[in-house]
């Protein structure tokens, strides 16, 4: 034990510092997401918690959404925030032209979660199965699953700026 720590102080910092980039596209997240901090405040007091799922996606699309969590977009500092409970959630993310295997996971997710909710498709394949639509495996059909969908994000996959201005515009009509 106190080797390994010995070892740490010799080695000192092999990590290399990150500088958040000062350019166009910064501004661009920190002004947008100012709006969104100010909407969430108004509407749900400190925090919109998402729980999010994949019901079969190529993986692209979470990895945008995993991308508004990396110190880039930081999206936390907002009031967003990803939760593993769907009991914690306030809206439902779902990626993926639903597959057969998922669509009761789906169900059970959604029906897990507090009222009120709302359903949220990102990419184009979680609107009616995308590229995948007329795969035998595929379902595609969000809507009849979850009662209603209230906000699609579309893209393939959408890039987390257009995710973060999707969700300003719908919030700004709820508020
Ligand atoms: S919309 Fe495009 S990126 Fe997203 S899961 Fe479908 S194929 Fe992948």
């Amino acid at each position: 034990m106190f080797d390994i720590i010995n070892n740490s102080f010799k080695k000192g910092l092999l990590t290399e510092k990150f500088i958040l980039p000062q350019d166009e596209s910064s501004r661009q997240i920190d002004s947008a997401g100012e709006q969104l901090k100010k909407i969430i405040h108004k509407l749900y007091g400190r925090s919109l918690h998402l729980r999010e799922v994949d019901t079969g996606s190529c993986g692209a699309c979470e990895s945008e959404l995993i991308a508004l969590s990396n110190p880039i977009y930081d999206i936390q500092r907002f009031g967003v925030d990803f939760v593993a409970s769907p009991r914690h959630a306030d809206a439902l993310v779902v990626t993926g032209p639903v597959s057969r295997n998922m669509a009761l996971a789906l169900k059970k997710t959604f029906n897990s979660m507090p009222e009120p909710k709302f359903v949220i498709t990102v990419g184009d394949c979680a609107l009616k199965g995308g590229i995948f639509r007329d795969s035998y495996y595929a379902i595609g059909d969000i809507q009849s699953i979850t009662g209603s969908v209230v906000l699609h994000i579309p893209g393939c996959p959408p890039e987390p700026i257009i995710i973060l201005h999707n969700l300003i515009s719908f919030l700004k009509q709820k508020s």
